[in-house]
């Protein structure tokens, strides 16, 4: 049976080939036009042998992801992809594109564990991880079809990045090396709901990519409820560890917050957050607060916030010197915005 090449890291696809291929400048031309200039057939190999290519052809596949829809927003840029997987599951990504600026949200799981009432994502039982070749291959895919560069990675999409932490660190290896993906440090984000254990690994593993802690409510009660399955952490171990992930990594730290009409939403919220912010140090030019809007998702009454209210809670923390920002909802008549990755 045929092997995934995107699922080797370069050091295990040579010693895999290391029968074959002896030279290391020939291990470098194939990692080349695998990962920087992301061709997707053995054929298009043109400084490699024929035999070579042939040899490759048998041994390995370029692509296992089928891209079986791509919808269009008419309102943006905006492009939500479904990608079929070998064993025939389905899962998402989205191509953004932002003043110019190209990126992609990729899921690195199908289906989601942790079951945010406020995302279709979390509907969906966890199916299982997706493979490093996986998550990567999301990218290439996009990038071979918009014809244009991708400057940066979300970890955003389906799933908890920090549940399949394994193949996260060999895709964030990837993406910053210059011999692979080459894509700064700054142009990538990874999120999690709180997985304190995973997120200290990651700072200590100095990938010093931006982390953004899903946060969404400032009260433990009302955040199981929106976040039922949420590692158990309570907020001021998740803060404390967004604290640590920033001395260590000299990176950048968001917090994001959904906010839902009348749950989360109040002016007494606003001022519990930037109280909170200000206990755990995290008062900071390296630290943004996020506000998202609930986007409408099937099977929940919870409510879009108004947007005077939205405006209002933006005001309390940037008074209180806090960088805040308000995701504007790209690709929702798609359903291809936060929370809007279901089936
Ligand atoms: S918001 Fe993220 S963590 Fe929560 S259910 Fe959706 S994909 Fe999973």
């Amino acid at each position: 049976m045929k092997k995934y090449i995107l699922n080797f890291t370069v050091a295990q696809f040579k010693a895999t080939v290391k029968n074959i291929i002896k030279e290391d400048y020939k291990i470098n031309q194939i990692i080349e036009w695998v990962y920087v200039k992301k061709v997707s057939s053995f054929n298009e190999f043109t400084n490699i042998s024929k035999d070579l290519r042939e040899e490759l052809n048998k041994r390995f596949t370029l692509r296992d992801l089928k891209i079986v829809k791509k919808e269009r927003s008419i309102v943006d840029r905006t492009i939500r992809y479904t990608f079929q997987t070998v064993d025939k599951k389905y899962f998402f990504a989205v191509f953004l594109s932002t003043n110019g600026k190209n990126s992609v949200c990729i899921s690195s799981q199908i289906g989601c564990p942790i079951s945010c009432i406020f995302c279709s994502s979390g509907r969906s039982k966890l199916i299982r991880n997706l493979t490093r070749g996986e998550i990567l291959e999301q990218i290439l895919q996009i990038e071979n079809d918009i014809k244009e560069k991708i400057s940066g990675v979300l970890f955003m999409g389906m799933g908890e990045p920090t549940l399949n932490l394994n193949n996260t660190v060999l895709v964030l290896n990837s993406l910053l090396s210059n011999k692979e993906f080459g894509i700064g440090k700054r142009h990538i984000t990874l999120s999690s709901v709180g997985n304190v254990l995973a997120i200290k690994k990651l700072a200590d593993g100095n990938f010093n990519v931006r982390l953004a802690l899903s946060l969404h409510s400032v009260d433990e009660k009302q955040r199981r409820k929106l976040i039922p399955n949420n590692f158990g952490f309570h907020i001021g171990d998740i803060l404390n560890a967004g604290k640590y992930y920033l001395k260590k990594t000299k990176s950048h730290l968001t917090i994001e917050y959904i906010l839902i009409k009348n749950i989360n939403d109040s002016a007494i919220n606003a001022h519990k957050l930037v109280r909170l912010l200000r206990h755990y140090e995290l008062l900071n030019p390296n630290v943004q607060v996020n506000l998202m809007p609930f986007n409408l998702i099937d099977g929940t009454n919870l409510k879009i916030p108004q947007q005077k209210i939205v405006q209002k809670f933006k005001n309390i923390l940037k008074l209180n010197g806090i960088i805040v920002n308000i995701r504007q909802a790209k690709g929702a008549d798609i359903k291809a915005a936060c929370g809007q990755l279901g089936y």
